[in-house]
């Protein structure tokens, strides 16, 4: 299994990750992406990835985090990716208007910075979008002659928002939240997204799916999701790990 998206510098992750990385391991996770969500963040996810051969990083600002980052443009997201070859991805970046910890206007400006690093790299972007589905959609949409990577993390939108993604060429990641009760509408979206764009990821440490609800979330819980999500696709525990390993290596153009 591959947990797309865990952030791995937040606690109460960073303090044991010795241990979080050796459970992940033995319950089948062999490749991790850690995501960055600020400078700071930054300087800990290269020494994660430095230390740890199959762990890799992002480099971005998180949405909530842009009005602390002003600063940080696009040539500066291309010189720090730079820093180190096992930074694979943009991100994560997006819009969250549900929040709203930053304004509007400032999280569309860094989006658009984050999307044209990504795009000058080739590599992917990893996005997260929050009551902003038109936003984010039309941003997305003016740039897409250029054909930019998309992932769309932690999915919860709707089945049209889904649909609109997936002719962008997007890819979907989905987390324990398919787990939950509540979830029927985003079980049926998830049942309609295509096998070959569908990853999985925990967005530990939060998020944890159940039966672990109420526990901070580690990358070896997201067998839980991949348990359910099988279901949900109709196929075996076996061939879905298959197919959403075999789309992150090919999104990130990986060869494991
Ligand atoms: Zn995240």
């Amino acid at each position: 299994m591959i947990d797309s998206h865990c952030h791995l510098d937040h606690s109460p992750l960073y303090e044991k990750l010795d241990e979080i990385v050796n459970r992940a391991e033995i319950s089948g996770v062999r490749c991790l992406l850690t995501i960055c969500t600020s400078l700071k963040s930054f300087e800990m996810i290269k020494r994660i990835i430095l230390k740890y051969k199959n762990i890799y990083g992002s480099v971005g600002i998180h949405p909530h985090e842009t009005k602390d980052h002003i600063n940080v443009d696009k040539n500066m997201l291309i010189s720090l990716r730079n820093e180190n070859n096992k930074v694979i991805a943009l991100g994560e970046t997006g819009l969250d208007f549900y929040y709203q910890n930053s304004d509007k206007f400032i999280q569309k400006k860094k989006f658009v910075e984050h999307i044209e690093a990504a795009i000058e790299l080739d590599l992917p972007i990893i996005v997260h979008s929050r009551n902003a589905e038109i936003d984010t959609f039309n941003i997305l949409k003016d740039f897409s002659s250029k054909n930019p990577k998309i992932l769309m993390h932690c999915f919860t939108g709707s089945s049209d928002f889904s649909e609109k993604m997936l002719s962008l060429g997007a890819y979907i990641s989905l987390s324990g939240i398919i787990t939950f009760n509540k979830s029927k509408e985003l079980q049926k979206t998830a049942f309609s997204v295509p096998i070959d764009r569908l990853l999985i990821e925990t967005d530990s440490p939060y998020l944890a799916p159940i039966p672990k609800r109420g526990s901070a979330n580690e990358p070896s819980f997201i067998k839980y999701t991949a348990i359910k999500l099988a279901e949900i696709k109709q196929i075996s525990y076996e061939d879905l790990i298959v197919y959403t390993s075999n789309n992150f290596n090919k999104l990130f153009s990986l060869s494991q």
